[in-house]
């Protein structure tokens, strides 16, 4: 792409927060609702490492010492998935991006595209409250619902609510040591955008420590002005 693309109004949605506060649970009902692509880079890069592709290999033990693979593995992996053809009705980014390099280059890409970031949205939470959020949590295999056993547990011992699968899975990363060091990267790392995009007048912040469908409608407030 030659820099001189024309306007393009898919919305770009940023979600921000520490590791547990929700942002793929509140991803997925922006998915539903809004009919915009989550991109999550961590599952991206999960599904690296399962491959074994040579990003994986090398993002595999940064993962699971809590750290943040590096900017160059993340940006190349997220601009590939951006040029397929689903992202054109729009994405909710999830987990990206995570330092101020990429944040330029997101906004690097997104000159070539045509498109503006619509909002940067902050999901507010107590730190001390992650560690329980994120030991707890589950995901059925087969769909991706996400379950916690105290906060959402299945309707039926080890059954998915959503599609009757029994393949549920726990991340290796949601143990209390690596999220204690997910947070200490996010307050070094990814906190700072928080700022970053109030200087560009993009930022909304959301408490995010009530009910889930409480945090989405405010959410879904905030999309549909931003994306009207
Ligand atoms: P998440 O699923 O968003 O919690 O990400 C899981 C892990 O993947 C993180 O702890 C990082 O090791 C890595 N990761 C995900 N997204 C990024 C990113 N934008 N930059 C660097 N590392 C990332």
């Amino acid at each position: 792409m030659d820099g001189t693309s024309t306007p393009n109004s898919a919305p770009v949605l940023i979600l921000l927060g520490p590791p547990g506060a929700g942002k793929g649970t509140q991803a997925r009902l922006l998915e539903e609702k809004h009919g915009l692509v989550q991109l999550s880079t961590g599952d991206l890069l999960r599904s690296a490492v399962a491959a074994g592709t040579e990003a994986g290999k090398a993002a595999k033990a940064v993962m699971e010492a809590g750290d943040l693979v590096s900017d160059e593995i993340v940006i190349a992996i997220l601009r590939d998935r951006l040029a397929e053809a689903d992202c054109a009705r729009g994405v909710i980014l999830d987990g990206f991006p995570r330092t101020t390099v990429q944040a330029e280059a997101l906004d690097t890409l997104l000159v070539e595209t045509g498109q503006k970031i619509n909002a940067a949205i902050s999901l507010e939470v107590d730190d001390a409250s992650m560690v329980t959020r994120i030991s707890g949590r589950f995901t059925c295999g087969g769909c991706g619902e996400g379950y916690h056993d105290s906060f959402k547990p299945t309707d039926k011992p080890g059954i998915c609510d959503a599609c009757g699968g029994t393949d549920m899975k726990r991340r290796a990363d949601d143990n209390a040591a690596t999220v204690a060091q997910r947070l200490a990267a996010y307050h070094a790392q990814t906190a700072p955008l928080i700022d970053h995009y109030q200087g560009k007048g993009a930022l909304s912040r959301i408490p995010a420590m009530g009910a889930i469908d409480e945090i989405a409608a405010a959410l879904d407030s905030v999309v549909s002005k931003t994306t009207a």
